[in-house]
């Protein structure tokens, strides 16, 4: 098991204690426990093989330590399977449902019967919830809200979750006798921000014996079908993955067609006919002629098409461009310089300043901005203006001693709830870098919201706003904002606009991103990491910045320490 899936057996296990109403702080000690596991980059199978004892972990006490153990070696653990057993599973989909939490999803399970999805917008459509005690329309509202966002997740896994399951298989796959190549599909390859199922593609001697190894996957829950070239399987993660074998000689026609979108191959098979050709699974073929097939390149070429890259075939813009203008140099990881938001120990970071900074030099970092949170966010422990000047000096002592990195003095500034900024200007003034983010208000209207960031924009001060839409997938949907409006003042402004790369956030989106270069508006992909780890999420974001179609001039952070720092000096 990995730590990623050790630490969501421990969620579900405390969603399910909440949700059934069990001590509080037991239930904390199981999210603490995941929260330590999931930031730990030692696999924790690894520490059980190496006999070392869990406990030196913090918040790790002797029943957590059993029940680690247990789940490492049996891949569940009984009481989970006992309080699985006592509610519909559904109910763990209700407990992802934001402005509902476990608490409440109990008393309507209890009181309305609610157990899916489906049920609760049924009972929000009739109103039921706002009478309940301790509901109410505005909490109903909400509810109404988080409900849209979990619903369009439902059944789906993040990208990243996605990226760690097919190594794992791939991995796996390695070994199974006869395999010659082996090539995941799928809205996965596309890099969609979240994943729907696996398309597994493998070129094999023996078919047979590929497909007997892939359902000895650790990972498979079930088998669900099985012919000669495709066996179908569930995972433990929730969502299905189908291995086909295919003919060397169509490899790339059955990539192609395995990656979709369906809607970019629609578009190709109009193409197709329109040059007296037909393309499918198995090739382009003129009359019974097949030719091509082996190769995508091969594929797009007898279509007069370029290669074009996974990531753009979503029929949006990259025929229009493959037709006109070419198709982007989409940017690279290894186009990155800088990261330009991170947390620190001096608000809720798990690493020191020092440590976030010998971090950044390990990955070749030109430039770096230490961004932690202002002081209205308490539960972090934001920073006054008192403590933030402090750090900035801490941050001057620090760079002394470091050469060839940048250490940008900065700050996540909330924007406040009534409008302006957590800080006065004139501390704000003596940053090299700020970015402003709304963390409080998010329910305001949209004209509230939209008005609070055209404002942080237009203070000389700021340089980015930071996760623009408040959104993380899966759980909370965006704030209203009329993110045309943001957008054309930040390009009037001169200012970026962050491409937060946090796996659950990816925000701005894709289409925000190409709406943003369309605008010339810098992006700023930056990770907004609280740990050493979580400096390596900048690929996510990269992922989602080709989505939109960004190049390497796109994104402020790939720029050179000078040319970066004149952008530094026009702001206005
Ligand atoms: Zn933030
Ligand atoms: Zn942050």
């Amino acid at each position: 098991m990995t730590n990623t899936e050790i630490a969501a057996v421990f969620e579900q296990l405390a969603d399910l204690l909440e949700f059934q109403g069990a001590n509080p702080f037991r239930i904390r000690a199981y999210r603490t426990a995941a929260r330590t596991i999931g930031n730990m980059v030692e696999p924790l199978a690894q520490w059980l093989e190496s006999g070392r004892d869990l406990r030196e972990l913090p918040g790790i006490g002797d029943d957590l330590a059993e029940k680690i153990a247990t789940l490492v070696a049996t891949g569940t653990l009984p009481l989970l399977e006992e309080l699985k057993a006592e509610y519909p599973p559904s109910v763990l989909d209700l407990l992802r449902v934001q402005g509902l939490g476990p608490k409440r999803a109990a008393v309507l399970y209890r009181e309305l019967n609610v157990q899916t999805l489906q049920d609760l917008a049924a009972a929000c459509e009739a109103h039921r919830i706002r009478n309940l005690k301790g509901f109410g329309a505005k909490t109903e509202e909400n509810i109404v809200k988080g409900l849209q966002a979990a619903m369009e997740h439902a059944l789906r896994i993040l990208w990243y979750q996605a990226d760690q399951l097919v190594s794992d298989l791939r991995d796996h796959l390695a070994s199974a006798p006869g395999l010659k190549r082996c090539e995941p599909a799928g809205s996965y390859r596309r890099g969609k921000e979240t994943v729907g199922d696996l398309d597994i593609l493998v070129t094999a001697d023996d078919p047979q014996a590929v497909m007997t190894h892939f359902q000895h996957f650790r990972g498979v829950r079930r088998v669900l079908a099985e012919g000669t070239t495709k066996a179908a399987v569930e995972l433990q993660a929730g969502i299905n993955a189908d291995l086909r074998v295919v003919p060397e000689e169509s490899f790339g026609a059955a990539l192609q067609y395995f990656t979709g979108s369906k809607e970019h191959n629609v578009v190709l098979r109009g193409m197709a006919k329109d040059r007296g050709l037909k393309i499918n699974e198995y090739g382009v073929y003129r009359g019974e002629e097949r030719i091509a097939g082996e190769d995508e390149v091969g594929v797009y070429a007898a279509l007069d098409l370029p290669w074009i890259l996974p990531e753009l075939r979503e029929s949006r813009w990259e025929f229009d461009w493959a037709a006109g203008e070419g198709l982007p140099d989409l940017i690279r990881l290894e186009d990155i310089r800088g990261d330009l938001h991170m947390h620190t120990t001096w608000t809720d970071g798990m690493a020191t300043v020092e440590e976030m900074v010998a971090a950044a030099q390990s990955r070749g970092y030109a430039y770096i901005a230490i961004t932690d949170h202002s002081q209205r966010v308490t539960v972090a422990g934001g920073l006054n203006a008192e403590k933030v000047l402090r750090q900035w000096e801490a941050i001057d002592r620090a760079a002394a001693n470091i050469s060839g990195l940048h250490i940008l003095k900065g700050i996540e500034v909330d924007i406040l709830e009534q409008g302006g900024l957590d800080l006065p200007d004139e501390v704000l003034a003596q940053a090299d870098w700020v970015v402003a983010s709304v963390h409080f208000g998010q329910n305001q209207s949209r004209e509230q919201i939209t008005r609070r960031i055209v404002d942080a924009l237009r203070n000389p001060c700021v340089s980015a706003i930071a996760h623009p839409t408040g959104r993380l997938i899966g759980e909370r949907a965006a704030y209203e904002v009329d993110l045309e409006i943001v957008l054309e003042t930040a390009a009037e402004c001169g200012k970026a606009m962050e491409l937060n790369a946090h796996p659950r956030r990816l925000d701005l989106n894709d289409t925000a991103c190409a709406a943003a270069k369309r605008l010339g508006v810098p992006i700023v992909i930056s990770t907004d990491a609280h740990s050493i780890k979580g400096l390596d999420a900048m690929r996510y974001g990269v992922m989602q910045a080709r989505r939109g179609g960004l190049t390497a001039r796109n994104v402020l952070n790939t720029r050179s320490w000078s040319e970066f720092r004149r952008f530094l000096a026009s702001r206005r």
